[in-house]
């Protein structure tokens, strides 16, 4: 059997450059080596996005405008809406007790996400336990590989660990599976945040056009200890650079401008005016395919369409021996 890739994002909004660099880099590379799903975790959004759940249905077309431009190819990658795959909420459900409270509370990104999100009437049990959802995501598709970003790593680790239970309790069912992380595990924030997120809006997303862009660069956080233009300035922990680094492939600009910025010699507007050049030339041909995709809203809806039909019936088949496993295929 073809080994499988499942992998998502959580249609909140468009993708930006941490997903670039954190796991959509990853998915385009390995898309003819693996067998690719692609899923829009519009479930998993829901569980901090319940009393708007309006704000969901644009992004699903937006996140999925996004593969495209990327390079994700429709012919080979299925992208899968989540909620039209019920099947997926009930393995969540059986997988609920191979899991205890405590380990679910021991989540470090859960913790982490709870923090930042203020929840007023206190934690859902539904965000609070979607590493066991996602667990069920991802082992429903007998994913072998997940890229992912450093923040999932937790959530591998819950599924990997479910996966052993499972089959030591039932029958060999489910595939361990393993993370793969980006090429930058976390991209930090335009704010110098430690990660870029939808939720901190502090992101340069794929889709920005050059304006958008340029405003984003220049007004970036860059060495706060760092005054005038003749100051020697820090490049490590610098997101302006940990940009370039990424994004600029021409090495020897980078390390000249790593070299004046130590020194003193260059001012923080060159090195973000030259960024700027770099991630525009970097999102010149992600636009262009994205353009080419908003014109056809017949062909999005049909790959969606498509991908989730095609995903629904492995999902099917996994809860048939899944069933099988836990004997309760009674009347098989
Ligand atoms: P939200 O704020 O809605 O959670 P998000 O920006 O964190 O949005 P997700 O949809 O939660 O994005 O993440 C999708 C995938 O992209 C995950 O694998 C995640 O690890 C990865 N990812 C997101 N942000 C970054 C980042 N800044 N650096 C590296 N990977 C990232
Ligand atoms: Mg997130």
């Amino acid at each position: 059997m073809e080994k499988r890739i499942l992998t998502g994002d959580r249609p909140t909004g468009r993708l930006h450059l941490g997903h670039y660099v954190g796991s959509l880099q990853n998915r385009v590379r390995l898309q003819y080596e693996y067998d690719t799903y692609v899923l829009i975790a519009d479930v998993q959004a829901l569980t901090d996005n319940f009393e708007h759940p309006e704000v969901l249905r644009q992004n699903v077309f937006d996140v999925t405008l996004d593969y495209l431009a990327v390079g994700l190819d429709p012919e080979r990658v299925k992208i899968v809406v989540q909620s039209m795959v019920p099947e997926l909420a009930e393995l969540t459900i059986y997988f609920m007790n191979l899991v205890t409270v405590a380990t679910l509370e021991r989540n470090p990104t859960v913790k982490e996400e709870i923090k930042q999100r203020n929840f007023k009437r206190g934690v859902p049990v539904g965000f609070w336990s979607y590493p066991i959802s996602q667990a069920a995501d991802i082992t429903i598709f007998k994913a072998h590989l997940v890229p992912v970003g450093e923040d999932q790593l937790p959530m591998i680790e819950q599924a990997r660990e479910i996966v052993r239970r499972f089959n030591a309790l039932y029958d060999k069912v489910l595939i361990e599976p393993k993370a793969m992380v980006g090429e930058v595990a976390r991209l930090p924030g335009t704010d110098g945040a430690a990660k870029m997120s939808k939720s901190l809006n502090n992101c340069i997303y794929l889709s920005d056009p050059p304006e958008v862009l340029r405003k984003c660069v220049m007004s970036m956080f860059t060495d706060p200890t760092r005054i005038h233009p003749t100051d020697p300035g820090h490049v490590e922990g610098n997101p302006v650079f940990t940009y370039h680094d990424s994004f600029n492939p021409d090495k020897a600009e980078v390390e000249e401008l790593k070299e004046r910025y130590r020194k003193g010699t260059v001012g923080d507007v060159e090195v973000k005016q030259r960024l700027f050049a770099a991630l525009d030339k970097f999102l010149a041909p992600i636009r262009q395919r994205r353009a080419e995709y908003e014109a056809k809203p017949e062909r999005v809806r049909e790959i969606i369409l498509e991908g989730t039909r095609k995903a629904r019936a492995v999902a099917q088949q996994t809860m048939k021996e899944v069933r099988t496993a836990m004997k309760i295929a009674y009347f098989d």
